[in-house]
């Protein structure tokens, strides 16, 4: 239908709304728009009970990132399709769906050299840990519209430097751990791991000791 595909257009690039729309039509997928959720970019849940099969997208990717998370969604619906729950998540079942899928999209010209790049890294890249996820995710924040002036990423902190979370935390940098970053928080004294791409706000100049202070008085 007309709106359905309005309603892609508002996510997607508009060159792949056509074949984005065909897959949802062939495979009678139910498409969510969801909430941002910091835990993941979408999810499929496979047809059952009469239901169809479901995907859910974040409201907030930016147009590459949304396709992309469909594509990835939709390798999941082709391998289970083909082998039911018989299958690794994210095993060759499911990759040799999403690199075939993925085809026409990267042959369409939809994506920025430097994203084209990065996904075709990722799409061949037979070892999660050399970190091709977070390299393709690096390239796709640039094209992000709500870039905050405040904000910045984790990875771009110095060592040791401070900075506080949305729901005003402060932490602590501390060091690099496979791909996560130890910081310490500064209110509970825990340890917490950090994705590099976390946005945070810097605190320039902050002295733990302020805070030591600062939790005092609020105590
Ligand atoms: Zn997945």
């Amino acid at each position: 239908m007309e709106s359905d595909k309005a309603l892609l257009r508002k996510y997607l690039p508009e060159t792949a709304v056509e074949a984005v729309y065909g897959a949802i039509v062939e495979k009678n997928v139910q498409l969510r728009i969801s909430r941002s959720r910091s835990s993941k970019l979408g999810d499929y849940r496979p047809a059952m009970n009469g239901k169809p099969h479901r995907i859910s997208l974040n409201h907030d990717l930016n147009p590459y990132e949304f396709l992309i998370t469909f594509v990835h969604e939709l390798a999941h619906l082709f391998a289970f399709e083909q082998y039911g729950r018989r299958h690794q998540p994210h095993g060759q079942e499911w990759k040799q769906y999403f690199q075939l899928l993925m085809q026409p999209y990267l042959k369409a010209d939809i994506f920025p050299a430097d994203v084209e790049n990065e996904i075709k890294l990722h799409l061949y890249d037979s070892n999660a840990a050399n970190g091709s996820d977070l390299n393709l995710k690096r390239v796709l924040q640039n094209y992000d519209k709500k870039k905050t002036s405040v904000g910045t990423v984790v990875e771009n902190l110095n060592e040791k430097s401070y900075f506080k979370t949305r729901d005003g935390r402060v932490f602590q940098k501390l060091e690099l751990r496979r791909k996560r970053i130890k910081c310490i928080c500064m209110n509970d004294n825990r340890l917490y791991l950090f994705s590099p791409l976390a946005l945070v706000e810097p605190l320039n100049g902050f002295e733990p000791n302020q805070f030591l202070h600062l939790l005092k008085k609020m105590g």
